[in-house]
């Protein structure tokens, strides 16, 4: 197989141009090996999709939402979509990236997990039978007096090009970053999309959080980048998109070529998305179409609201001695708990990282509830992050509110003790 074959075989096929007319070489730099992992190999034939290809209808979507989505990533990435090979509908992200790992990664398949990391992507990557390699984001100390910004968390470069071996099949990017708030600038992009480029990998691009970035910055579409579209799936989630995460409708936006693969995963294990949640988030689309870029669109009204959540809890934060990462998207706010080491007891005979521990005596003493940073890491890079907590700051006003007075309080007793 092509894809199993050493580095100058490999390289004189790819300088040949395959049959199918992918190269390496091209200008387009498109994939040349096959994609597909080998569990899908007979199962992409059967009855279901045949008829349900012939029908052309419900299977890769609800044509209203499937259409709208095409029409607003058209828009987005400034290239023509077809609503059906283009667009697949899922139930929520989590689907979306489960049948990506199931239709791409085989046994012994490397891929690329940039950390802090929403958490499935670890479990979702071994299902398939595939290596996650971590690659850590590296916070530069702030300058004097400021707090940390999510961009001065980065990857080294180097440290990432060394990830990329002939085993790797793709890397996840998560932009805008759950923890951090990341949103990747340009440039890092570009040196991911190299990579990629470089070592024929796909990219698997996790951007459920993609309305949601703040004080104007540009949020740059990996897909956009040269060589990048034929080789990356973008992943969405109108979890996040229409704050209803309880609707469970996600999508994944790509080309024909990959989706193809994704639409016999789905067809295989969940083959229909519920109807009525399709239905109610084409509405939203419909309408958001109709208002793009206008002041009472939602996709510029939620991140406007949420900025401003996010400047209050920043404040109180820095009241009660905590040092927030300032997000620069997504709805949760990373902060430095590590002013707080007398204040948290230490557990007899356990090795339970201190922003475990921080996080449960926070919760029982004050009753403020947030995530242990730690979480988001592979079990070898665990121990390095444990002087930060993840707080959310997609509430409710009430909730916000009894969550200010309590650190309003906080910081009353830290005065006056
Ligand atoms: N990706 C990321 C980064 C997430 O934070 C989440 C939800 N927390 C998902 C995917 C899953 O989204 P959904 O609720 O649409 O399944």
């Amino acid at each position: 197989m092509l894809r199993r074959a050493g580095p100058s075989l490999r390289h004189f096929l790819l300088e040949r141009k395959s049959s199918a007319g992918y190269s390496l070489c091209s200008r387009e730099a498109k994939m040349s090996r096959p994609v597909q992992a080998r569990r899908l190999e007979g199962i992409d034939k059967n009855i279901w999709v045949e008829f349900v290809k012939l029908a052309a209808t419900y299977s890769k979507g609800h044509p209203p939402l499937v259409t709208a989505l095409a029409q607003l990533f058209e828009k987005v990435l400034g290239r023509e979509l077809d609503p059906m090979t283009n667009v697949m509908v899922t139930v929520g992200a989590y689907q979306a990236l489960f049948c990506c790992f199931q239709a791409f990664v085989d046994e012994g398949d490397e891929v690329i997990i940039i950390e802090p990391f929403f958490d499935c992507y670890e479990p979702m990557v071994k299902m398939a039978g595939g290596t996650p390699v971590f690659v850590p984001l590296r916070p530069k100390a702030p300058k004097d007096g400021k707090l940390m910004s999510s961009a001065d968390w980065q990857l080294d470069p180097a440290e990432l090009a060394s990830k990329f071996s002939e085993r790797t099949k793709a890397i996840v990017l998560n932009s805008p970053n759950n923890p951090l708030g990341k949103v990747f600038s340009r440039g890092e992009l570009e040196v991911i999309a190299e990579l990629c480029v470089k070592h024929d990998v796909l990219c698997i691009s996790d951007e459920v959080y993609e309305w949601l970035v703040y004080d104007g910055r540009e949020n740059t579409r990996i897909a956009s980048l040269p060589g990048m579209w034929d080789r990356t799936v973008i992943i969405g989630s109108a979890g996040k998109t229409f704050s209803a995460t309880g609707w469970k409708v996600g999508w994944t936006v790509g080309p024909d070529r990959l989706l193809r693969h994704l639409r016999t995963v789905h067809q295989n294990s969940v083959y229909h998305c519920a109807t009525i949640a399709q239905e109610a988030v084409a509405q939203g689309f419909q309408r958001e179409l109709a208002l793009f870029g206008k002041p009472e669109s939602y996709f510029v009204q939620l991140p406007r609201a949420l900025q401003q959540k996010r400047d209050l809890l920043i404040q109180s934060l820095v009241a009660v001695g905590m040092k927030p990462v300032v997000p620069e998207g997504t709805y949760f706010l990373v902060a430095d708990i590590s002013e707080f080491k007398s204040d948290v007891p230490e557990v007899p005979n356990s090795d339970e990282p201190y922003d475990y521990r921080f996080t449960k005596w926070m919760m029982k003493n004050k009753g403020l509830a947030a995530i242990p940073l730690s979480a988001f890491y592979s079990e070898a890079h665990k121990n390095n992050y444990t002087n930060f907590i993840r707080f959310c700051f997609a509430k409710e006003e009430a909730t916000l509110k009894a969550a200010n007075d309590i650190l309003q309080k906080w910081k009353k007793e830290k005065t006056s003790s």
